[in-house]
Formats: C-alpha cells, sequence, structure tokens
C-alpha cells in the first residue's frame, strides 16, 4: 500500500511538472561561448523558435564564456535539474573530455540528452591587411613567416582551436603559430576585422556577414564538398581541392540538461526542440549562414548522445597528437 502511494505521488509530480512546467521562470540556455559568436546565434535563433513551440514560455540566453566552454558546461552539469537551465554546445563537449585533466564533468554522465541542432562548415579566415587573396598564396605566406603570425581561437577544446590543430597538423606547420584564446570567436572575429591578429579558422555563421562586407579575407572551408548553394561561400576551394587529403571538418551543436531532469519536462522540451528545427524562420536563418539544421535521427536523445560518444573517441587521437593539454 505504501509502495503504491509512494508511486501514486511520483507519478502526480511528474504530471505535475509536465502541466507546470515552464511556468513563469525563464528557462536559461547557457551558452558557453560569448555573446553575438556562433554558438549565440544559434542558441538566439533557437530560443526565439522554441518560446513559440511552448505556450506562455519565456527562453533567455545566458553566456558563461571561458576555458573553450567547459565552464559554461559545468555550470548546467551542477544546476537545479528543473528545466530551468539548459546548455547548448558545440563539438566541445566531444573535445573537452581529452584535453581538460581536471574537467569537471562527464559529457556522457550528467547531462540529458535534448537532441542536436545543426552542423555547420567552418571557414579559414584571414585579416584584411593579410598579402594573400587565394589558399595558395595563403598557405604560402604562412610558411613563409614561420613563428611570425598568430592564430585567434575561442579557447582550448574550441571549435576554433580545434580546427586550427587539424589544419596546422595538415600542412605539417604545427609551430608556425602563436595562438590566441578569446572567450569566444566574436571577440576573436573582431580583433581579425581590426588586424590584431592574424587569422583564425571559424564556422560560417560568424564568417559570412564578414566576408560578404569585404572585412576579413576567407580562403578556404573545412568541409569535403563545396558549399555551392550558398550565394557568399560558392566560390571558396574546400581544402580538400588545396591537397589537404582526408580534411573534413563540420561542427555541430545540441541542446542539453543537467542530469535528473523530470522526463516529462525532457520530453517536453524535445518536441519544442524538434518543432523549432522544422520552423521556417530558423532554418531560413540558420541557412543563410551556411548551417545545415538537422533532420535526421540526431535529433532523437539517444541517437545524439551515441554520435557524440563516437566523436569523443574519434577526436582522441587528434587531441593526443596535437599534446596541447590544460588542467
Ligand atoms: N562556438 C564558439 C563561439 O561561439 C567559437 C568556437 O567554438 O570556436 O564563440
Amino acid at each position: 500500500m505504501k509502495r503504491l502511494l509512494v508511486l501514486a505521488a511520483a507519478a502526480t509530480a511528474l504530471f505535475a511538472n509536465a502541466q507546470t512546467y515552464p511556468g513563469s521562470k525563464p528557462v536559461s540556455i547557457v551558452v558557453p561561448f560569448a555573446a553575438g559568436g556562433p554558438t549565440d546565434r544559434v542558441a538566439r535563433d533557437l530560443a526565439e523558435a522554441m518560446r513559440k513551440h511552448i505556450p506562455g514560455s519565456n527562453f533567455v540566453v545566458e553566456n558563461v564564456n571561458g576555458a573553450g566552454g567547459t565552464i559554461g558546461a559545468t555550470k548546467v552539469a551542477k544546476a537545479s535539474p528543473d528545466g530551468h537551465t539548459l546548455l547548448l554546445h558545440h563539438i566541445g563537449m566531444a573535445a573537452a573530455p581529452g584535453l581538460y585533466r581536471k574537467l569537471q564533468y562527464k559529457p556522457l554522465e550528467d547531462f540529458e540528452y535534448l537532441g542536436m541542432i545543426n552542423e555547420v562548415p567552418m571557414t579559414l579566415v584571414g585579416k584584411p591587411q593579410l598579402p594573400a587573396n587565394t589558399y595558395r598564396d595563403f598557405e604560402n605566406y604562412i610558411r613563409a613567416n614561420a613563428g611570425k603570425l598568430n592564430i585567434a581561437h575561442a579557447g582550448l577544446g574550441s571549435a576554433s582551436h580545434l580546427c586550427g590543430l587539424m589544419w596546422q597538423a595538415a600542412i605539417k606547420s604545427t609551430e608556425a603559430m602563436t595562438t590566441i584564446p578569446f572567450g569566444g570567436t566574436a571577440p576573436a572575429m573582431n580583433a581579425l576585422v581590426g588586424g590584431q591578429v592574424d587569422m583564425m579558422c571559424d564556422q560560417t555563421t560568424n564568417t559570412t556577414g564578414q566576408i560578404e562586407a569585404g572585412r576579413i579575407k576567407a580562403f578556404a572551408v573545412t568541409t569535403a564538398k563545396p558549399l555551392s548553394s550558398n550565394k557568399v561561400l560558392k566560390d571558396l576551394p574546400t581544402l580538400q581541392e588545396m591537397g589537404l587529403k582526408g580534411f573534413d571538418l563540420t561542427i555541430w551543436h545540441g541542446l542539453y540538461a543537467p542530469k535528473g531532469t523530470p522526463p516529462a519536462v525532457l520530453a517536453q522540451l524535445n518536441t519544442a526542440m524538434k518543432a523549432a528545427l522544422k520552423d521556417p524562420d530558423f532554418i531560413k536563418k540558420q541557412e543563410g549562414l551556411g548551417a545545415v539544421v538537422v533532420t535526421d535521427k540526431r535529433v532523437d536523445p539517444a541517437a545524439h548522445k551515441t554520435f557524440v560518444a563516437n566523436e569523443i573517441a574519434k577526436l582522441k587521437p587528434v587531441i593526443d597528437a596535437a599534446k596541447q593539454f590544460a588542467d
């Protein structure tokens, strides 16, 4: 009898959660990078679209940047599991375990997975003052100036950091540049436009507008295929076309909640997220910036989690080879 009562109470609590969630309290989507950058842009577009699909809800974006996204991710891993704090993160979720010796969270154990959002190609870009105008000239210039140039990124384990590592390894020039970390590639982009840093590898969501406006130079895309349907990026060569065999890097974003968030709340969030991914406004905004909204089964929590587990395994050798670890 006592057991039945306990079960009944638990069922009521779950039901109440689904009925009352999110209530008047806002749902905070933590972005572990600076405002105005690529991850922030995904989060703000997603927040707007999800708001439409949970009546009366208020989704807000909170930027908690630093240490390649691990500070924001730690905050969410330790947050109250009530559906009011979520994490929007990217490939850094899979890079951090290999890079950070004292990571405060376990990516596969400390979060509830809500699903994958999009995939975003990257672009190799340079400050406007660089003498090179083609990828070939750019690579030659980097080699000719070994030791004198710098590359900006958003902290160890960020997408820009990973891309820089992989590219420098591919051109066999790992000692050539000084790396300059920022809290996100929004501030890094300001430094690039201003000519304070020489180059960066960043997501198209952050670079497309700057390339179109002629404020930075663009040399190549990191995907296996050219971005033929993007009016700004369509003429850029792929790194494979430029001789970097097998180079293929795409950044993904996903949505997560702290472990222990009630299943009914997770279901409501996942439904709203999936509806947002089909929202024509959301799709249009993302596509305009070169991102591809996910339509396959990775929008489901379990499939996304398996995908992240595979990414952790895939990135480990890349990270180990680079030998850049952090505490
Ligand atoms: N996604 C980061 C940002 O939003 C940049 C990065 O990971 O390189 O700033």
